[in-house]
């Protein structure tokens, strides 16, 4: 027997269906990501066009058909309508969508990056910390829950953690000064970004976006995740390009 079910869960996207209705998909806390027809959400005095659109977080209820999910209503909490004017923060926005639609799963538990996600939404929409900062924390936290985490805490190779350090991806994580003949690809690593990327690993999802870096360091992550990413993840994010251009 088909029932309504309720959830809690931010959108991710949202793509029109025909004249009137719109596919949305939403990470959710209960059943991992989902897609659900908002039917007639794009007519003007539809309920469901002003809580169908991405970024929106709040609860659903959803009818659950036989093949797919119905979107009856909907409760959204946080709109982050700072985007809505804030383009640059609506593109860093966009691409932290990507990535959590990319890494996620159909009813599986994916409550560390609905919890990640909507932080980093926070953090983006505050002002209060380098946009860039954010986007690297975003980028190396959702790697942490994936379990495709770089090893930060020692030389991947020997295990050593008081030597200087370079960051190798080839490697998966640091690698120290004896040991940097197998790591041509090696960045070097300053005491604080060693100590940052060991922030951004360890540290509880609350707690990410509590701190600022010197300029030296940011210049060192922007290498570092761009490196890790080009090695590791094999999807090109199309919202990274736009957002790449738009920064230019
Ligand atoms: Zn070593």
């Amino acid at each position: 027997m088909s029932q309504s079910i309720k959830v809690t869960g931010m959108i991710l996207s949202a793509v029109p269906i025909g004249e009137y209705d719109k596919r949305i998909v939403i990470l959710t806390k209960e059943k991992g990501k989902i897609s659900a027809f908002a039917k007639g959400a794009r007519r003007q005095n539809s309920p469901l066009m002003g809580v169908t659109n991405p970024f929106s977080f709040g609860e659903f209820e959803l009818y659950e058909g036989r093949t797919s999910h119905n979107v009856l209503q909907a409760h959204i909490s946080n709109y982050f309508m700072e985007f809505s004017t804030d383009y640059e923060g609506a593109y860093y926005g966009f691409y932290f969508m990507e990535i959590a639609d990319y890494y996620t799963r159909e009813y599986n538990d994916e409550k560390q990056m609905l919890k990640l996600l909507y932080q980093s939404m926070r953090a983006l929409a505050s002002g209060k910390i380098n946009r860039e900062l954010v986007r690297y924390i975003f980028e190396l936290k959702a790697l942490v829950i994936e379990g495709e985490s770089p090893e930060v805490f020692r030389c991947a190779n020997c295990g050593v953690n008081d030597r200087k350090m370079l960051f190798s991806s080839q490697n998966h994580g640091i690698i120290c000064e004896e040991c940097k003949g197998i790591a041509p690809d090696g960045i070097w690593v300053s005491d604080s970004t060693a100590y940052t990327l060991q922030y951004i690993v360890a540290s509880s999802i609350e707690k990410l976006y509590t701190f600022a870096v010197s300029d030296e360091v940011l210049e060192q992550l922007r290498r570092i995740m761009k490196q890790y990413m080009d090695t590791h993840v094999d999807k090109r994010f199309k919202s990274l390009e736009i957002l790449e251009m738009c920064l230019k």
